[in-house]
């Protein structure tokens, strides 16, 4: 999962990204409205941690401007604590969540959690497959109950395609939730990385769809 922070207070910032990257997202970050606009107008991120209080560009007029540009990932905004009226132009102008400053990091966590798992479309925070789970909240991965070890960037692979479950992911589509905008970027590599977590997974649950990408699915269902 690939996450984007626009939050130009330096430290606030920081904090941010390196709590994301712990907790095994991919995160790029921006210091400004523009860049901030920019990067979440181009790039294919799964959710955006946006700041309200912004130089050069607010965070409601961006939200507003990635909306009626069809942009649809899930926003959760930071707003200043007691702002309500904040908080109602953040809603208005397509906010999925808030959070209100100062946060406690682990609610970031969890919220940004739940809105990736509904958005696509998980109510619980265990997505099952087969023998294989994965546990959004720990994650950890188990097959049949038995916790397996993955390196981050095959977790970060297998996390995408479970909240994906049942859809044919391309190589493409994988590479940009998988790196951040600075990596130099080869969709060979994911064939690899695939091959190395179906090892792993032992379980026919990590199917290739030829020419097409990648595809979890249960036993049985088309893929
Ligand atoms: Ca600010």
């Amino acid at each position: 999962m690939r996450l984007l922070v626009v939050e130009d207070d330096p430290d606030i910032n920081r904090q941010l990204v390196g709590a994301l990257q712990d907790a095994g997202y991919v995160v790029d970050s921006a210091r400004d409205g523009e860049e901030g606009h920019y990067l979440g107008d181009t790039e294919p991120y799964d959710a955006v941690v946006l700041d309200l209080g912004l130089p050069v560009i607010d965070g409601v007029s961006i939200l507003e401007k990635w909306r009626r540009a069809g942009r649809k990932m899930p926003v959760l905004i930071l707003t200043a604590r007691d702002r309500w009226s904040d908080k109602v132009a953040g809603f208005d102008a397509g906010a999925d969540d808030y959070v209100a400053k100062p946060f406690h990091m682990e609610e970031v966590l969890a919220r940004l959690r739940a809105l990736l798992r509904r958005s696509a479309g998980h109510a619980s925070s265990e997505i099952t497959c087969g023998p294989v789970m994965l546990d959004t909240k720990g994650a950890r991965v188990t097959v049949n109950g038995t916790a397996v070890k993955l390196t981050s960037l095959e977790f970060r692979l297998l996390a995408y395609l479970m909240h994906h479950k049942g859809k044919v992911v391309s190589r493409t589509e994988l590479v940009e939730h998988l790196y951040d905008q600075d990596f130099d970027r080869d969709s060979n590599t994911v064939e690899v990385f695939v091959g190395r977590l179906r090892k792993k997974l032992g379980a026919d649950v990590l199917h290739t769809v030829r020419g097409m990408g990648y595809c979890v699915s249960d036993a049985g269902d088309a893929a």
